[in-house]
């Protein structure tokens, strides 16, 4: 792994389920979900879809200040505050931040079918690429995706197994990664360790203790 990518690691952290927090210049949020209190106000947030453990306006309102910019794709319109949208495909600079939409969605589920056109997001913090896959299974654009930290769902049910997750992080090949989508509402650790056994000597896999 790259030093700027061990830095960039250390400025991470998992909230749970699919959220994350990285502090660098300015302060990242990605599907803020059962927040705790008294956390740092948000700079940014990056919201996947609209389903509830994703969108929550309970949990955006608690590090929402002024001047966040919530960046969703617009079907969230009239769901969430103020979102500045983007849909797969486009990429904007946001607070000094580059973020690429790219698709996310099932291949052998109903959950979140392609035609709704949900997200994950590729973008860029001081040269570090950082992947959030969203909720989705192992979709052949991943083929595509450049980056250097991949955010992965691996609980199955509504998104890819362990297995499948696994597959798609050696598809993709980045130097470090997480697994995330478990421990709230379906997955557990075994699922996160599963991702992680499976990979040894391959990708280099990091479980966040979750805080
Ligand atoms: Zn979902």
């Amino acid at each position: 792994m790259e030093d700027r990518t061990k830095q960039m690691l250390s400025k991470m952290e998992w909230l749970g389920h699919d959220t994350f927090k990285i502090t660098n210049d300015i302060v990242i949020y990605t599907d803020p979900y059962q927040l705790k209190g008294g956390l740092e106000a948000a700079d940014l947030i990056l919201i996947t879809h609209d389903h509830f453990d994703h969108l929550s306006i309970e949990d955006i309102e608690k590090i929402k200040k002024d001047d966040t910019v919530i960046v969703a794709p617009s079907d969230c319109e009239g769901k969430c505050p103020e979102i500045i949208a983007m849909d797969i495909g486009d990429t904007k600079e946001v607070k000094g931040i580059k973020i690429e939409v790219v698709p996310a969605y099932n291949l052998n589920k109903d959950f979140h079918p392609r035609e709704n056109n949900w997200v994950g997001y590729i973008f860029t913090i001081d040269g570090v690429i950082i992947y959030l896959a969203g909720d989705t299974d192992n979709i052949p654009e991943m083929e595509d995706v450049e980056c250097d930290i991949a955010l992965l769902p691996v609980s199955g049910t509504y998104v890819m197994t362990a297995a499948e997750a696994v597959d798609a992080a050696l598809k993709i090949n980045p130097q470090v990664a997480i697994p995330m989508h478990y421990g709230a509402i379906v997955g557990s650790f075994a699922d996160a360790s599963k991702f992680k056994k499976d990979l040894e000597g391959k990708i280099e896999v990091h479980i966040f203790e979750q805080v």
